[in-house]
Parts: C-alpha cells; structure tokens; sequence
C-alpha cells in the first residue's frame, strides 16, 4: 500500500547546496511593548469576512487591541509607538488547526524518534514554534505528540520564554494495538482504561483529545473516550484515514476529523446518512482536511518545486547538525521516490477524490477546518500554511475572504477560543499579521509576514 506520506514518484532532487539556517535571534524580552502601539493606514481585514477597511489604525495596549478606526476617524493619541502599515493588509494571526511541532519534515519518522526524542522539548518543538510565528502563525493546535515535552513547550510559549504561537496540544493521541513504545500515542484496553487514560491527560494539561486507527478500538471503548472527555469539557479528533473509523467516530460523537483519503472515490451512502444524522440532530462536526498534505493537492506543485522543501525559513533555530540531516534525508527521499515510480493513482486522480470528499462533507453540512498537517514530510513550517490557503482558493473554488475567516475566526471558534481571539476586535488579543500587497486578490502574499504581532508583542 501506498505510504500517505510519500511524495509522488516525479518528485526529484532538492538542492543539495547546504546553507546555514540563519538563526534568526528573537530577543523574547526586547520584543515586550513598553509603549502602545499604533499600526497605521493599511488595509484591516478583520478575520469576520467583512469588507475590508481602507486607511486603518490600530491601537494596541498591552496584549490586546484597544481600539480600531481609521487615520480619518481615530487620530492617535499621544504616547504610541507609530507602525507604519501604509502598502500593506493588516490581519489577524494566522491559526493553524493541524500541527506537529516534534517533527521538522525529516520523511523517515522511525529514525527520527529514535534519534531526537529526547531533543524534542529544548530544541526540536521550540524551533518548529518559532519557525510557525515567523510565517504568521500565531495560533497552532498540535495533534500528537509526547505529552510532557508538549505541555512544558506550552507553558514556556505561553509564559514569554520562547518565541510561538499559543499552543493547544492533545499530547499522545489514544489508539489500540499500536508500537507499545511509541512516545506520540497510548494504548487503551478496555472502556475503564479508555475513560481513565482520558481524564489522565486531561488532568495533565491536554486541550484537546486525539484518537488515531479508531477502527481498532471496540466501539464502547471509543465512546468511553468521547464521553470522558466531554463530561470535562474537551473535544475530540479522530483520524478519517478509513471509512471504518469515520463511521467509529461518528458512533461515538467525535468532534472533528483529520485528513480526507483517497481509498475509495467517495463517501459511501451508509457514512453519508451518518454524517447528515449527525449534522442535523448533534453537535456541530467538524473536518479538518488537510487537502495538501499527504501526497495530495500540494504533491505534484511540491513535486516540480522541492526548493520549498529546502527554504531556511523551515530550519530557523535548528542546530546545524540536524538542519543538515533533515536536507539530506529529503534529498535521498525524493531521490528513492523518482526511482521507486508507480504509484497506484494517477496525481489527477488523487485529487479528484480529495476534491469530491471535501465537496461532500461541506454539502452534508460540516464545517472544514484549516489546519495543514506541518512537520510532516512534505508540509514544512515556512510554507504549508499559506498553501493550503492557496489551495481552499485555488482547487476549492473558496473565495479569498472566506477562506481567511477559515484561517482566522473560524478556527478560533472551532477551538473555543473566539472570545479571545481569531478576528481584529477591540478587547481581544492583538494577535496581528501585516502582509504586503492584497490577500484578497493574491493570496500567497500571506506568505511572507512583514509584521507578525502575538498578545501585542511585536516578534517581527
Ligand atoms: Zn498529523
């Protein structure tokens, strides 16, 4: 069976001339905002889908926006530290709903564990955080990943430390009959042990509970998981990999799913009926789909453009060592693929598929959430996000704006979290991206962040 994770076999070398990642020093304390801050006379999207607004200001006291205007109907008041925004569109942060922070796109993940497990908390995570802020990231939800490395990452994010976007993690995702000495996932026997692991990571710090290979589990020992975590407030994601653990997770009221496969042309008609039931009489569903990661939508694009792979931007803060190992890997990777050759579908009809599953899971009613599965091997932290943006345009024929709120206001309703933040309102906090030239006509301009503004603390 095909790997989900190998590039198609077209993809050729990357460049092999290796230079250092300029470790960009972020001087977490020099960053903090002594003074207001005025952002001034660029276009304001503000993350809800409204019209943009021309010639705007925006104040920032602290970590959260004060006020909003224009240069004609809020003048500056004294004591502010004036940024220009003039050529550029102001928006919020950019949210990331699908992240694995241990990862840094190194293809091969058994050696990588077996290699830096123990480099994942000091050096790995808070190198692929920083990398994510960089690029305008400034909300991330991390989908798997060893749960105390992950929780002390957060709280050192959190705290002012290091240089991230704010964190929501699940910590190990929950499965059955997995490697027993996986560090990323737990295994469950028995309802009982299901419940108890659940509240176990809930009471450690998880955000959010992450089951992967449903279709292992008994279907009581999927609901003790889904019930545990609810009863303490948690949502829980599930892999969408096979129709067997769809059909598990909507069983058993699962919150969102990650990824669309490409196995089967369509949904069938019996998951069809399911996932309507459930849109119409249950809680909102949620489907995070990764359209360019796993060899999808992005594959044949990364296939004749491997010099993403290779950017700098997806190395910042990485000893030298590893960014060297990680290259090499890529290059031998993408080498073995073109050798390889063959693979079971056609790129034209991979998507096709993803295009047809996603079509359906938006015509039965399930909101799609943005998130690009970074780290992966292909989905690299300097350029996944933009892409998939790129792609919810291009290939899902998603207008710019929504597209936009997908990455800003809705994600942070899907996490919860949009009292607070996901859009440029007064009161919440200034998680705030300048971009030059118009997202709405381009959007890959949100590629590359000429300001980027978390909880009011200027990182770039
Ligand atoms: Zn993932």
């Amino acid at each position: 069976m095909r790997s989900p994770r190998v590039l198609p076999a077209v993809v050729v070398i990357v460049g092999l001339v290796v230079t250092a990642a300029p470790a960009q020093q972020i001087s977490v304390g020099r960053s903090s905002q002594s003074r207001p801050l005025a952002l001034i006379g660029g276009t304001l999207i503000d993350g809800t889908g409204n019209a943009p607004i021309r010639d705007s200001v925006v104040l920032i006291r602290g970590p959260r926006i004060e006020k909003i205007g224009t240069t004609a109907s809020l003048p500056v008041p004294g004591g502010y530290e004036v940024v220009s925004t003039e050529g550029l569109t102001v928006l919020p942060g950019l949210w990331d709903l699908h992240v694995h922070l241990m990862y840094a796109g190194h293809p091969d993940t058994r050696y990588w564990f077996d290699t830096y497990t123990p480099q994942f908390e000091r050096v790995i995570m808070p190198a692929s955080a920083e990398q994510l802020l960089m690029a305008g990231v400034t909300s991330v939800r991390d989908l798997a990943a060893p749960p105390q490395p992950i929780l002390a990452v957060k709280k050192r994010i959190a705290s002012g430390e290091i240089a991230g976007p704010t964190l929501y993690v699940a910590g190990p995702a929950l499965t059955k009959g997995g490697n027993p000495n996986a560090v990323q996932t737990w295994n469950v026997s028995g309802a009982a042990d299901a419940a108890e692991k659940t509240r176990q990571l809930i009471d450690d710090g998880v955000d959010w509970i992450k089951v992967v290979n449903a279709e292992a589990l008994t279907p009581e020992e999927m609901k003790a998981i889904v019930d545990a975590a609810h009863a303490r407030g948690r949502k829980v994601a599930a892999h969408a990999f096979s129709e067997a653990e769809i059909r598990q997770g909507l069983i058993a009221g699962v919150d969102d799913f990650q990824h669309v496969r490409t196995q089967t042309p369509e949904y069938p008609p019996d998951v069809v009926a399911l996932i309507r039931d459930r849109v119409r009489s249950g809680p909102p569903l949620y489907w995070t789909v990764t359209v360019g990661g796993n060899g999808q939508l992005n594959a044949a694009y990364l296939a004749s453009n491997p010099e993403f792979l290779d950017d700098p931007a997806n190395f910042i803060g990485l000893p030298q060592p590893i960014v060297d190992d990680v290259r090499k890997a890529i290059a031998a990777r993408t080498q073995a693929g073109a050798r390889r050759g063959g693979a079971a579908q056609s790129q034209d009809e991979i998507n096709a598929i993803v295009k047809r599953k996603v079509a359906q899971i938006r015509e039965l009613g399930a909101q799609i959430v943005f998130g690009t599965d970074v780290g992966s091997w292909g989905e690299v932290t300097g350029h996944a996000t933009w892409m998939e943006a790129d792609l919810w345009v291009r290939e899902l024929g998603m207008a710019p704006l929504t597209v936009i709120r997908g990455m800003t206001l809705d994600a942070a309703r899907a996490m919860g979290a949009d009292r607070d933040s996901g859009s440029i309102a007064e009161g919440k906090f200034a998680d705030v991206i300048a971009v030059r030239g118009d997202p709405l006509r381009h959007i890959d301009v949100l590629r590359e962040p000429r300001i980027v503004i978390k909880h009011g603390r200027r990182f770039k």
